[in-house]
């Protein structure tokens, strides 16, 4: 297994990108390089890595002790570049930290041949700033417990690159719909009601650009499609550098496992298009939806998300944050002594209320 450590021009020292000066920064000697620098000293980035065409995956830890089979089977050893020391991975991690001296860790081979990602948004929102915005978030939120946010919880927080499909899909369809006006009126002791109905047709094609899909199956998932969508405009051509100083994951999904998941939300969003031109009417019944596609190109992507997992009082929770544009997604615990207390002065102040309105309507 080869791992690949970017290091300072200057120092020697172990280069990260930092997302507050969007340079590569190195935290011995303060000093920091933009791409295009690293390029004119080291090359380009990856040109070495891209020979490695085949992707094997088949190192084992040998002698397992019993019961520890399954953890084996899910984790490989690396060497740290920096200090020598051993360093044990999940099999899906692209970068990582070194236990020991800490510095960035990237697993070149995880990256390579057909799993080297086509693009990446590089991280847009510092560490410090992804706090001050979790913060926010909690504030907002009234029920939470007074003694869950400490500087503990702050330590959970991780920058990840997680895998996406980013897809370009151009469709051709279109969608039958019934759409009725009613008008009623009075006219001496009668009331009348006139329906008139109309079959609407929309047709069209809908050029899809970069739909963000998880390349990543497992309990993140769900919380990756919550932080969607990214904006296209900050991508650039994949190097590992950007991953230096940031865990990542590689995906573990193919294309084929999760084609038929792409074109059902596709399509749905496709008749939503449609849908949303028929306007005037009371009433619209979509009564069918054809889709089909003309051209589709599939690309790999690493994207930023800020991710927290915590336990509080035996329960698992989850916070997520989009590294790019701070949209957020968090379940947090609810303090059921305070929800309880809204309750009761809630049930007071309608009391109240009712008691009043009693009094007056006496
Ligand atoms: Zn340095
Ligand atoms: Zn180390």
């Amino acid at each position: 297994m080869e791992t690949v450590a970017y290091k300072c021009l200057n120092c020697g020292g172990p280069m990260q990108y930092n997302a507050k000066k969007l340079k590569f920064y190195c935290e011995y000697c303060r000093s920091d390089f933009t791409e295009e620098e690293l390029k004119a000293n080291f090359g380009e980035l990856d040109e070495n890595l891209d020979k490695n065409e085949a992707v094997s995956e088949d190192v084992q830890p040998q002698d397992v002790p019993e019961g520890f089979e399954d953890f084996a089977s899910n984790t490989v050893m690396y060497s740290c570049e920096s200090c020598g020391a051993e360093i044990i991975a999940d099999k899906t991690t692209a970068a990582t930290f070194c236990v020991y001296c800490h510095n960035p860790v990237v697993i070149s081979n995880r990256l390579t041949g057909a799993f080297k990602p086509a693009k990446v948004i590089p991280f847009m929102i510092s560490e410090e700033d992804a706090q001050q915005r979790f913060f926010d978030f909690c504030r907002k939120k009234h029920f939470l417990p007074k003694d869950f946010i400490s500087g503990a919880q702050l330590e959970n927080m991780r920058g990840v690159y997680y895998p996406y499909w980013m897809v370009d899909s151009l469709k051709d369809g279109n969608l039958y719909a019934t759409a009725k006006q009613i008008r009623t009126w009075e006219a001496g002791d009668e009331r009348f009601t006139e329906t008139k109905t109309f079959k609407v047709m929309r047709a069209g094609k809908i050029d899809f650009r970069d739909y963000p899909y998880p390349a990543l199956t497992g309990e993140h998932s769900k919380a990756l499609k919550y932080v969607n969508p990214y904006d296209d405009k900050d991508f650039k051509k994949f190097t590992m550098a950007y991953l230096s100083g940031f865990l990542a994951e590689k995906r573990d999904t193919e294309r084929k496992d999760v084609q038929a998941d792409v074109d059902k939300e596709l399509k749905e969003y496709s008749e939503k298009i449609y849908k949303d031109t028929i306007k005037g009417y009371d009433s619209v019944h979509v009564d069918s939806v054809s889709v089909k596609t003309l051209k589709e190109n599939w690309q790999y992507a690493m994207m930023p998300v800020w991710m927290m997992n915590f336990n509080y009082n035996g329960k698992d929770y989850l916070y997520a944050m989009n590294g790019q544009t701070g949209k957020n997604y968090g379940e947090l615990p609810i303090d059921m002594g305070k929800l309880a207390i809204f309750g009761v002065l809630l049930f007071v102040i309608i009391t109240v209320l009712c008691g009043l309105g009693g009094y007056f309507l006496l």
